[in-house]
């Protein structure tokens, strides 16, 4: 009795191993049939190109399947690298007013913000976008490490993430603001004041998750009578340096909310890695960045998007920094600056497709080629994963989408994405 036990528990172990090993011993190959090919490394299309992959990787780029292969047809598709959103909020349902902040901020738990973002993280993969920078959780402490948590371990569906946890400003600078002295309310980041408050708050955010470090170096915006956009920098320049050398120190990276001049200069000395949204840049700072390698994450769409609403609230100069926003965009270009896609997704709607950056980036200057690139080779550059994302070859990370028509003619279209594949894992379409 006891000796068939034995087997049945032998059979067992067998069959289990099987079933958890198996596929890692020994990696299922699967063909996707592409009517076209952008695999990022050059502006064109390729036609009826079969990208062969075998586990999480891509093994090649051939003519026909391999025999044992499970196919995809995606023939009357484009497929391109899975697309990089390196701006995002997946704890923020959408903040145009004040009012929309501050019910999320006052009204709903942290808890429940988590459930919500956990549904942004599948939105965003959906969309086609397998990987994602996201910029601070807007009160909701460190959520965003426990998302990107259970994303890695399978629990969720959603795209790879970098988290930057609950970013820096200084005392009075960023919201909830407005209350009574006497009211308790919280704030949407971590409020640091003097050096060494600054240099332990990097640590705290780097010793619970955090992948990159987020401050906000300018605010109160109004537009000069030359037409330059103007600022209050929020931290002092000892600050700023101080954040900046103790990430570096810490091997981590720092992006910059910085809109205006004095935000993006003080930014830009202080030796940032990223300015994000830059509605207007100095030539000079222009050239540093170029120089130095420092990223450009424009975020134009979003701006478009808010800047009616936030003008109905008696804030006019939203609408008149989008033309700034074009210029600044133009010369960036002009000036060899790396600028990587990011759309600050969150601070508008989820439901509303991010990918409608694409369009915003072609109307500001740029090829639809170069606004795709923007958002695979580049923005995997800024991640700093440009030898495992942001191309389709040989050797890389299987992150591969598609879109029904030619997205070099009608950049639009990727906006329609409907198959989607993240680390070799169809997690959307046939
Ligand atoms: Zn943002």
């Amino acid at each position: 009795m006891r000796r068939v036990a034995f087997a049945i528990v032998g059979i067992l172990v067998v069959v289990f191993s099987t079933y958890v090993f198996g596929q890692s011993a020994t990696p299922k190959t699967i063909a996707l049939r592409c009517g076209s090919l952008f695999d990022g490394r050059g502006d064109g299309l390729r036609k009826n190109v079969v990208v062969v992959i075998e586990g999480e990787k891509i093994k090649e780029i051939a003519t026909s399947a391999p025999g044992d292969a499970r196919i995809v047809d995606l023939s009357h598709e484009t497929c391109l690298p899975g697309l990089i959103d390196t701006h995002t909020h997946i704890l923020l349902q959408g903040d145009i007013t004040a009012a929309d902040y501050d019910q999320q901020l006052l009204k709903q738990s942290p808890e429940y913000r988590t459930i919500l973002a956990t549904v942004n993280a599948r939105r965003a993969l959906e969309y086609g976008f397998t990987s994602i920078r996201d910029l601070e959780t807007e009160g909701a402490g460190y959520a965003d490490a426990d998302v990107k948590k259970a994303i890695n371990e399978g629990v969720i569906p959603g795209p790879r993430m970098q988290v930057a946890t609950r970013a820096l400003d200084v005392t009075g600078a960023y919201p909830l603001q407005g209350y009574a002295p006497a009211v308790m309310v919280p704030h949407g980041v971590q409020l640091v004041d003097g050096v060494d408050n600054a240099r332990q708050a990097v640590r705290e955010q780097i010793s619970h998750g955090a992948d990159w470090i987020k401050v906000y170096s300018d605010r109160s915006y109004r537009v000069r009578e030359d037409g330059v956009l103007d600022d209050i920098p929020t931290f002092t320049m000892d600050e700023l340096r101080a954040i900046v050398d103790e990430a570096h120190r810490e091997r981590h990276k720092v992006a910059s909310h910085a809109m205006a001049l004095n935000g993006v200069h003080n930014s830009v000395e202080a030796g940032v890695d990223s300015i994000d949204h830059g509605n207007y840049i100095a030539d000079e700072d222009l050239k540093t960045m170029a120089a130095r390698g420092i990223f450009y994450v424009p975020t134009i769409f979003v701006g478009e998007y808010v800047a009616q609403g936030r003008a109905a609230e008696g804030a006019p100069v939203w609408v008149k920094m989008i033309q700034i926003h074009e210029d600044t965009f133009k010369r960036a270009m002009k000036a060899g600056v790396k600028i990587a896609f990011g759309t600050d997704a969150g601070g508008f709607d989820w439901k509303v497709n991010p990918a409608k950056e694409f369009s915003s980036m072609v109307k500001f200057g740029m090829t639809p080629a170069q606004a795709i690139r923007s958002a695979t080779v580049t923005a995997a550059e800024l991640l700093g994963m440009k030898d495992s994302l942001g191309t389709i070859e040989a050797g890389k990370l299987a992150d591969i989408v598609a879109v029904p028509g030619d997205p070099l003619a009608d950049v639009s279209v990727m906006e329609k994405v409907d198959f989607v594949m993240k680390g070799g894992v169809v997690e959307r379409g046939p």
